[in-house]
């Protein structure tokens, strides 16, 4: 797994399988927030970067959205230690085999009912700030797809709201509606980060 710092807070860390996976470690001022779990074999990977970094224990993971190469190392690395796990509520059911990702498919069960909690909102539906990180919500490639903004490294996290190619931003592969993330994607705009990490592509 490489492991490569991309800001002062954040580090991320990556493995290649037909096309890359990133997640990304944000340094908190007592421990650090994980940002999606990658695959189940990044897991150890994942716990190993956490201690080297020195800079206290795995308080939280949040995720971007319930795929598998997003959710994989989750049950691993809770099986190390149980840490407080977050998402978008509209996410929740895909990840604990309410609702299905494809149409007429069976859903997917990654985790137990009831193991991952709704990132917060304000009464006007706004998301609130978790550690150092805003999250937007951003549906499009799926239902309940977030984006996480470290606003003093001005490092956009973006999950597969994107994907890069030649350093430019692409839409994400596997987006059913592509309208919609379209429309979301228009948080790059708003935010006006520095930097806008991908999933599956090198930063931008
Ligand atoms: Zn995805
Ligand atoms: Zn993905």
């Amino acid at each position: 797994m490489k492991v490569t710092q991309i800001s002062e807070h954040i580090w991320s860390c990556k493995i290649w399988i037909i096309f890359p996976i990133h997640v990304w470690l944000v340094k908190e001022k007592s421990g650090i927030t994980l940002v999606d779990t990658g695959l189940g074999m990044m897991a150890k990977g994942i716990l190993n970067t956490v201690e080297q970094l020195k800079a206290g224990p795995l308080e939280r993971i949040v995720l971007t959205h319930g795929h598998p190469d997003h959710i994989g190392g989750l049950k691993r690395i809770w099986r190390s230690k149980t840490v407080p796990t977050y998402a978008h509520r509209i996410e929740i059911p895909y990840m604990q085999g309410d609702l299905s990702y494809r149409k007429g498919r069976k859903p997917a069960t990654y985790v137990e009912k009831g193991l991952i909690q709704a990132l917060g909102e304000d009464e006007q539906g706004q998301l609130q700030r978790i550690g150092s990180l805003t999250p937007y919500f951003t549906p499009g490639h799926s239902p309940g797809h977030v984006v996480f903004y470290h606003e003093w490294d001005q490092v956009l996290l973006a999950g597969d709201l994107f994907t890069s190619k030649k350093g430019r931003l692409r839409a994400a592969p596997f987006t059913p509606d592509l309208r919609v993330s379209v429309q979301s994607s228009s948080i790059v705009r708003k935010l006006q980060p520095s930097k806008v990490e991908v999933c599956h592509g090198d930063s931008v």
